[in-house]
């Protein structure tokens, strides 16, 4: 099987097929896998994959599919030829928002709303994969494609109609489960300067401390609950922490 994109779903989907017994191959067109969890998370995965016999093509797009009736190989920008039963091409998702779109609702990249998840319109209201939030503690908008998000948004839309003012200001949350390896990440790192590593990757325990200006503003953990829980506080608390501690 070839498996196009090294993200969460490419990266999952190979990890579930290589335990199913198929021959896996991942063609990835940046240089890591999980670009959104940093450098050494990407490097962990690697190599996690690679124990259990995946293999990868960094920086490679694939350009055509070959086959009569069925894929049977697939083209890489190189002109290398791959010899496949089976594509899956995971490579990002778009928002439907069409009926937004029609009934002419703002929109930046999903319906934009606000912290109260209200769109342009005051009857309409968007949650979940679909909306561009307005985030007041991070002060830009952000539009989030996980189920965590869906969830409590969702339930945050519904209060909102109610009346009530709160407004939402998550801290993002998300994981990744491949092969025995749990992966959770909580906060951004794309503001993060410096990243204090914990653990030991190669024992398949570790995680990283995304710091700004010295304050922690992300944690990702792989099968260290713990850490990712002492991490929320920090975060929530804007904690200004020693990173050799
Ligand atoms: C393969 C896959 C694996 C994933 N794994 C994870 C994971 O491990 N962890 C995680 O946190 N997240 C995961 N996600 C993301 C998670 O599923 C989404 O973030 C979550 O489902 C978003 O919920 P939602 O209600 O916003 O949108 P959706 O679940 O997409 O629901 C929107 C619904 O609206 C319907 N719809 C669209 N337009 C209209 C219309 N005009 N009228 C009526 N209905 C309409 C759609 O058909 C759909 O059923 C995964 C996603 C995929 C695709």
């Amino acid at each position: 099987m070839v498996v196009v994109g090294a993200g969460f779903l490419g990266c999952e989907l190979a990890a579930s097929a290589k335990s199913l017994g198929c021959e896996v191959h991942v063609v990835e067109l940046g240089g890591a896998p999980l670009p959104t969890m940093g450098t050494e998370v990407g490097r962990f995965v690697v190599e996690l994959h690679r124990q259990h016999g995946v293999s990868f093509d960094f920086g490679q797009a694939l350009t055509e599919f070959r086959g009569d009736g069925r894929v049977e190989e697939v083209i890489l920008d190189d002109g290398r030829r791959l010899a496949c039963d089976l594509a899956m091409v995971c490579v990002g998702a778009a928002p439907n928002s069409q009926l937004a779109q029609t009934a002419g609702l703002e929109m930046a990249g999903g319906i934009a709303v606000d912290s109260r998840c209200r769109s342009s319109d005051p009857a309409v209201f968007a949650a979940g994969d679909v909306a561009s939030f307005w985030h007041p503690g991070l002060r830009r908008r952000l539009r989030l494609e996980h189920w965590d998000n869906a969830h409590r948004q969702g339930t945050h839309a519904g209060q909102s109609m109610l009346g009530r003012p709160e407004e939402y200001s998550p801290l993002p949350y998300f994981w990744s489960e491949q092969y025995d390896a749990m992966i959770q990440q909580v906060g951004l790192l794309d503001q993060a300067q410096q990243v204090v590593v914990r653990g030991t990757p190669g024992e398949g325990s570790f995680s990283t401390l995304h710091l700004r200006d010295g304050v922690v503003v992300a944690c990702v953990a792989v099968n260290r609950f713990p850490d990712l829980a002492a991490a929320r506080r920090l975060i929530s608390a804007q904690a200004r922490v020693e990173p050799r501690l």
